[in-house]
């Protein structure tokens, strides 16, 4: 498993991740992810605990075919423009290589996702303790000119802990990491 690949709008993923392991969220929903990205999201997890922040999986896994529905249902219901922004074609996600997860919070017996977490406490503690287990904010601010993608401060990928270190320190975004 290459932990440090790119992929993104001009770096299509032509791989099946083998190792992905099953689990289920808070919703009940079927969840696979990459072993080793699962292993450190677990570490993410208690440390956050300890905050008394209760994370959770929304998304993390997707096929060629999950995401080839995904965005032919965003085309349909919202059409092709909208589609193109907010939701990335087949071949075209990172959620085909199991190492990115969607992060929701579990709040009031309710889980919360995408912008409804709504928490900047929260939010900020997520993103400067990433590194520590492996991961980076793959979408952050003012990188969107290189990642072509809005920010996204709920969707981490694992990278491995030496590179997320670096990356966080020195403000890089995956884009910016010479091969
Ligand atoms: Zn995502």
């Amino acid at each position: 498993m290459n932990y440090k690949i790119l992929v993104n709008k001009k770096n299509k993923y032509n791989f099946s991740p083998h190792n992905l392991i099953c689990k289920k969220n808070f919703n009940n929903n079927k969840i696979l992810v990459e072993k080793r990205t699962y292993k450190n999201y677990l570490k993410l997890k208690k440390f956050l605990k300890k905050f008394n922040y209760e994370i959770d999986i929304e998304s993390a896994y997707r096929s060629y075919d999950e995401q080839k529905k995904l965005f032919y249902d965003i085309v349909s219901l919202k059409g092709i423009n909208h589609a193109l922004k907010y939701v990335q074609k087949p071949g075209y996600s990172e959620h085909q290589t199991g190492l990115a997860i969607d992060i929701a919070l579990i709040k009031n017996n309710k889980m919360l996702f995408d912008f409804d977490i709504n928490d900047e406490k929260f939010i900020e503690l997520l993103h400067k303790s990433l590194y520590k287990f492996g991961f980076i904010l793959r979408y952050p601010q003012k990188k969107e000119i290189f990642t072509e993608i809005n920010y996204e401060p709920w969707h981490i990928r694992y990278v491995g802990k030496r590179l997320a270190k670096n990356m966080y320190f020195n403000n890089l975004c995956l884009e910016e990491i010479k091969k």
